[in-house]
């Protein structure tokens, strides 16, 4: 079996997160080194590395909760628009970032970038995940 990933420690309560949103088979909490504020993981619970290898049923019930997340920044942030990305070369575990966007999201990612490496604000977090979580 492959060793547990960061995700499934944040699962198994190992290590804390700022989580917003939790069932059976669905994770979701706010990204360590947001792109925008509010910036959300959505994970299933089942360690498996690709989005792509996920079997269709937890596929489909991944998305249905990704929307989900989308709605619940759209109430508590009024963003101009919910941003979905999907990359993996961080952490091998599959997931979905849902970002509230108020600029294009490359912009955002620029902007990000260019700020530079920062500590994670878990006061900012918190906060945050106490305004997101349901
Ligand atoms: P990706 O490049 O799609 O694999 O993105 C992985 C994401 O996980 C990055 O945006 C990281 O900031 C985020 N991340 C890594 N470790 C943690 C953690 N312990 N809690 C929350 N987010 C994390």
């Amino acid at each position: 079996m492959s060793e547990d990933s960061i995700f499934t420690k944040i699962i198994n309560g190992e290590i804390p997160a700022h989580k917003i949103y939790e069932d059976k088979r669905v994770i979701a909490f706010l990204d360590i080194n947001p792109i925008t504020p509010g910036h959300t993981l959505v994970i299933p619970k089942q360690q498996i590395e690709s989005i792509w290898n996920l079997d269709s049923d937890t596929y489909e019930y991944l998305m249905k909760i990704v929307h989900t997340i989308a709605d619940r920044q759209k109430e508590v942030l009024n963003p101009k628009r919910v941003g979905m990305l999907l990359d993996g070369f961080g952490v091998p575990h599959a997931h979905v970032h849902v970002l509230p966007l108020d600029g294009g999201l490359e912009s955002s990612i620029a902007r990000h970038l260019a700020s530079g490496f920062k500590e994670p604000d878990h006061a900012a977090l918190e906060q945050m995940a106490n305004r997101l979580k349901f």
